[in-house]
């Protein structure tokens, strides 16, 4: 491993400032899901028996740089503290002389929340000044918080410039699986990806088609923007003209390097995208003018389902059609049903496609799933996330130009 892990640092009686990814959806004041919360355990649980002072700390949402009750962490520390069946205090805020007073106060063992980070602007700034203040909290800090780990904040980033610094079990998990997809993917390698937007994936696909890759699936409203670059007629479904250069990149280099793109056949197709619209089955060539790709058809389902079937590895991120709607759903769950039956090495990532992989209750059934959409995109794109690169071995730290501090 690249990077410093928990193995590597001796945190007895030392205070521990720890990055999590909170950040759940929460309704009325309660937690919607928990599995974040549930995998951010085995590193706290680990931290508590080395005998550390543990101080959490985390985003909730986008509350842009203000505080707001809305986002407050406080319903979340409750829930953690049912879940690791400890007491775990909770403090309004996550800098200043009320928090200092609350850590001086800490025994090892003791738990500590801080409010949410980005109740500070510093916070997605990386202000320097700020991130010292975080800092100066603790001995050691450790980053758990895949799912951020592409965003150059002060609790992902600069923080760890005034602090030694690991990864936790977590990130290493994540960072594990994804780089097994991207160094040795085995010779069935195959990517399904679907969603809204080319534009979001433009990047991880031209990193993938270089590399071993055996079969690209392309689902979802993206798929249409390849059936038009195709010369297909696809009436009103989803398309990004702008997009069409970078498509056609795509499918030459698929050619050049024999990998089998696989698009739908065929759609289910409506006039509108509402629940309990009149709904066909096209060709996915030869959408009427009026009518839209919503999900993708049984021929495909069939055709998706038997590449699947010979993979040796997959890697899923983005739903085949518009799952949130009853009536658009049977391709995604079919889909997630087919890679989780597989004996292949599977990853998938991506909010929807968590959603759909948890309602079909197949979490299990997945060697990997993975708790950031954009950090494992970015992963895959080959792009180094900036809350990895500032844990990396001192032996292995190559200086760099800081990295820009991204939009939310
Ligand atoms: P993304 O954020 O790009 O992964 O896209 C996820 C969204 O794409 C979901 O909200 C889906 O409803 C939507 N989506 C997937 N397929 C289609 C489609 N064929 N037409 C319209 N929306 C779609």
């Amino acid at each position: 491993m690249t990077w410093r892990t928990l193995n590597d640092v001796d945190f007895r009686g030392k205070r521990v400032i720890v990055r999590v990814d909170l950040n759940i959806p929460i309704e009325d004041g309660k937690a919607k899901n928990d599995r974040k919360i549930r995998e951010s355990v085995p590193t706290i649980a680990y931290l508590i028996g080395a005998g550390a002072k543990v101080i959490l700390m985390s985003h909730l949402d986008r509350p842009r740089g203000v505080p707001d009750p809305k986002y407050s962490l406080e319903p979340v520390s409750h829930v953690l503290a049912k879940v690791i069946k400890r007491k775990v205090k909770f403090v309004n805020d996550c800098v200043g002389p009320r928090v200092r007073a609350t850590v001086e106060g800490m025994k090892p063992r003791d738990i500590l929340l801080l409010e949410n980070t980005r109740f500070h602007p510093e916070e997605e700034r990386n202000d320097n000044a700020f991130a010292r203040e975080l800092a100066s909290l603790a001995d050691v800090y450790v980053n758990d918080a895949f799912g951020t780990a592409h965003r150059a904040h002060a609790s992902t980033h600069g923080i760890a410039r005034y602090l030694t610094g690991c990864v936790g079990f977590l990130m290493e998990r994540e960072v594990e699986s994804l780089s097994t997809i991207l160094l040795s993917p085995g010779d069935m390698f195959t990517v399904v990806l679907g969603g809204a937007k080319v534009s979001d994936k433009v990047q991880i696909l031209k990193n993938l088609v270089k590399k071993d890759l055996r079969t690209l699936i392309i689902g979802g409203g993206m798929a249409f923007t390849f059936i038009a670059a195709r010369g297909g007629r696809i009436g009103n479904s989803l398309v990004e003209k702008e997009r069409i250069h970078d498509v056609n990149d795509i499918l030459a280099t698929c050619r050049a390097r024999k990998v089998d793109l696989v698009l739908p056949v065929d759609v289910v197709a409506a006039q509108r995208l509402e629940d309990g619209a009149p709904t066909r089955i096209c060709d996915a060539n030869n959408i009427p003018d009026g009518w839209l790709g919503a999900d993708i058809g049984p021929k495909s389902i069939e055709l998706f389902t038997n590449k699947i079937k010979r993979s040796t590895t997959i890697f899923w991120n983005g739903p085949m059609g518009a799952f949130e709607r009853k009536g658009f759903s049977t391709g995604t769950e079919a889909v997630a049903k087919a890679i989780a039956s597989t004996k292949a090495f599977t990853v998938a990532g991506g909010g929807d496609t968590l959603r759909a992989i948890e309602e079909s209750r197949l979490e299990n059934e997945f060697s990997h799933v993975s708790t950031g959409g954009g950090a494992s995109l970015e992963f895959l794109e080959g792009v180094e996330l900036p809350g990895l690169s500032v844990l990396r071995k001192p032996e292995e730290r190559v200086e760099r130009l800081p990295y820009p501090s991204l939009p939310p």
